[in-house]
């Protein structure tokens, strides 16, 4: 298919989210050390008989992709739109679900307005990718709308700092500003401009170090990981995915490799680190085995692409209501879910 680079950015954006989503999955919560001895290059689909699946990352992006649609990309229209499909969202056993965002969409069922609360977790930051890709051409809308996602769940200003960083990333990506890896000092600019929150000026220039040093990754490690690996922070997970995607600059592969061996909030940096690394290579630079090894239903590969060229093309046919599917679905992933905690009780990875 010949497709325009905005287009190939945005449905890179989406598929990339799912596929990183769902390689780093059943490394989740896996310690650096762990995940190092248990891990085998390259990479491959093992959640469940060779098999992948997505987890939250994917069905809030998706939510985000449909809400988008739905409310025409106006900020209020699409607050409403996410609101419910988060609210319905917890209806269907999320496995995994973050802390914050399960207070928050228990307080919007309460129907307060303020639904978010004081949080710097990742949540926002795993569903901006689309945001920044799809509203590509309107900085301040694009703000507005990020900021709308974010403030559904989380108010602490650093998790809208990490979800503002990761769409001015696929902005700058779909449009096309960024055709090849962006210089270390063009990146940090972008990065610092954010916000003026001090803890992330100073995780800026950490990051700044780590794209300069020699080995970025391990430096990145150094920095925002422990020996639990990338926690789900904000400060420490975006960055890392920031770092990986920008040092292993169109080689999606790498970009997820790089992210899963340091262990910790695996799926979640992936998801990141996916979203931004793929609207660099568009679908056609992400491995296909990767792709094609997805079983899942109903955010399954076909539906994330449909919907992904449905944000620029009224004429793509796909639903984008909330799919009551997710509830079954829900049981099934939940019971793997718990199958995949029991077996690491077991040897080899005890
Ligand atoms: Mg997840």
């Amino acid at each position: 298919m010949n497709m325009t680079p905005g287009i190939r950015a945005i449905e890179g954006c989406l598929l990339g989210c799912a596929v990183g989503d769902s390689i780093g999955l059943p490394y989740e919560g896996l310690s650096t050390r762990r995940v190092r001895r248990f891990a085998r290059l390259p990479l491959r689909h093992r959640f469940a008989f060779g098999k992948g699946m997505v987890s939250d990352d994917t069905d809030h992006s998706v939510f985000v992709a449909q809400a988008l649609i739905r409310g025409n990309a106006e900020p209020a229209a699409f607050r409403r739109a996410l609101a419910w499909r988060l609210r319905l969202w917890l209806l269907c056993l999320p496995a995994g679900i973050g802390w914050a965002t399960l207070r928050s969409i228990l307080r919007m069922w309460l129907g307060l307005r303020n639904s978010g609360v004081w949080s710097a977790g990742n949540g926002p930051a795993m569903r901006s990718g689309i945001i920044g890709a799809a509203v590509h051409s309107d900085p301040q809308r694009r703000r507005a709308l990020v900021e709308a996602s974010t403030r559904l769940t989380h108010i602490d200003p650093k998790a809208l700092a990490g979800a503002l960083a990761v769409a001015e990333v696929t902005a700058r990506l779909a449009s096309g500003t960024w055709t090849e890896q962006p210089a270390t000092a063009e990146l940090t600019a972008l990065l610092h401009g954010i916000s003026p929150d001090p803890d992330w000026q100073a995780c800026v220039g950490t990051i700044a170090e780590a794209c300069a040093s020699p080995d970025p990754i391990g430096a990145a490690h150094a920095a925002f990981a422990g020996p639990g690996g990338v926690s789900g922070y904000v400060l420490h997970s975006v960055p890392f995915a920031l770092v990986a995607w920008h040092h292993h600059f169109g080689d999606f592969r790498a970009t997820i490799e790089a992210v899963v061996l340091a262990g910790g909030d695996v799926d979640t940096v992936a998801a990141m680190a996916g979203a931004m690394a793929g609207a660099v290579t568009g679908p056609s630079g992400i491995p296909s085995d990767w792709i094609d090894d997805i079983a899942d239903w109903p955010h399954g590969v076909a539906y994330v692409r449909k919907l992904a060229r449905r944000i620029v093309d009224d004429s793509v046919s796909v639903a984008t209501h909330f799919s009551p599917a997710l509830l079954p679905r829900g049981v099934v992933f939940t019971a793997l879910v718990l199958a995949h905690g029991f077996r690491r009780l077991a040897p080899p990875y005890r």
